[in-house]
């Protein structure tokens, strides 16, 4: 079932006028949104391009961990005018802490900097911090009457163990995070850092920007859909739709990579959705189709675990579906190794087949850290390596 609705009038007039722009071609028999054309990146980059050569951009990129970034042109209005009607996290008397990795083509210290200046906030510039380097600035953050923090789970919670470490104390009340999902664990250091604040997050993507909301009345996954959008949810990734002025980009059905289902709030608002993982998880493990996150969401259920990333190592065959040759699953915390596997291999059957075939290629080891991105400072839940 579709999330939001769309007047069918406006939506056609919409595609239509897009397609004059550089959008895909709207056929002469449409009459509701199923039969006008799913959209990709290669639409979206080529109708923001014509825009910024005229009115400029921010160049954005979003990237995994391997392979060639994918650009995207972000106006610099970052479509505040929409966001700040459904959601205003900060005002006049903010002081934030902006936590986020700035360079390298990522967009969301900017997205940030740009919330502060049209929430009339004061902006603190800082990027990530390891707990380490925490308590050397902790006297300066309480001058300056730091009140927000923004940043991405992993950088929240490296942030409040630094304080925690230290012995610190910062009167926070509004947490911003974006980007990645929380752990349990990471959510429990900066909940227990900063008991007083109330969590706002914005979900959107690197190609889309902001496309749904929450706050602190809500619960913690769970996002309201800002208006003049349709969401219809799909196993192979979401497909967004939106209309009217002021985003950053116009879509027509574009494909997100994320599956989205339609929810419930404990805040009663309309629209609520969840997001429920990558649409295009799954891996070839010697000729066995493996979902990534299944094998992830089974080492989580494990007591003791804390942070679960999995490491595939690629294989030397060129196939069109992607292929691994080992499937090493590392994790932060206390369980021990054996339960894990124990529970992976229980849960997924034809994993199980082939491991009893080629035992060499399944490997469970508990890590003291898990591997991060430089450029965003995340930790990714799945690693290619050669
Ligand atoms: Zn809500």
């Amino acid at each position: 079932m579709a999330i939001g609705h769309l007047n069918w009038d406006q939506l056609l007039c919409h595609a239509k006028s897009l397609s004059e722009h550089g959008g895909l071609s709207v056929p002469t028999n449409a009459t509701r949104i199923e039969d006008l054309p799913i959209s990709g990146p290669e639409e979206i980059l080529r109708i923001t391009k014509a825009i910024a050569n005229t009115n400029g951009a921010i160049l954005n990129s979003s990237g995994g961990t391997t392979g060639k970034p994918k650009l995207a042109y972000t106006p610099f209005h970052q479509a505040m005018g929409r966001l700040l009607q459904q959601w205003k996290p900060l005002g006049p008397g903010s002081v934030l802490l902006n936590l986020f990795n700035p360079g390298r083509l990522w967009g969301a210290h900017y997205f940030i900097q740009t919330l502060c200046e049209k929430s009339k906030a004061i902006s603190v510039p800082a990027g990530p911090f390891t707990p380490e380097e925490v308590s050397a600035w902790i006297e300066t953050f309480d001058e300056i009457g730091i009140n927000a923090l923004a940043g991405a789970p992993t950088g929240l919670a490296d942030f409040a163990q630094g304080l925690m470490d230290a012995k610190g104390k910062l009167a926070i009340n509004t947490i911003i995070w974006m980007a990645e999902p929380w752990t349990e664990s990471k959510f429990k250091a900066v909940r227990s850092a900063f008991p007083n604040a109330g969590f706002w997050c914005d979900y959107g993507s690197v190609e889309t920007n902001s496309i749904a909301v929450n706050g602190p009345e809500c619960d913690r996954d769970t996002y309201h859909l800002l208006p003049d959008q349709l969401i219809e949810p799909n196993d192979h990734g979401a497909l967004l739709t939106r209309i009217g002025d002021g985003w950053t980009v116009p879509l027509i059905r574009y494909r997100l990579g994320d599956k989205i289902e339609k929810s419930h709030c404990r805040c009663g608002r309309s629209d609520a959705l969840i997001i429920e993982g990558r649409a295009d998880d799954s891996v070839s493990l010697l000729s066995a189709l493996i979902s990534t996150g299944q094998v992830i969401r089974l080492a989580e259920q494990v007591p003791g675990v804390e942070e679960v990333q999995l490491l595939l190592t690629r294989s030397k065959k060129e196939t069109a579906i992607r292929e691994a040759s080992v499937f090493t699953i590392t994790f932060t915390g206390a369980a021990e190794p054996q339960q894990v596997s124990k529970q992976i291999l229980n849960g997924i059957h034809n994993l199980a087949s082939v491991v009893h075939q080629y035992p060499n290629s399944f490997l469970v080891k508990r890590v003291q850290k898990l591997q991060r991105v430089t450029r965003t400072n995340k930790v990714p839940a799945v690693i290619w390596r050669e």
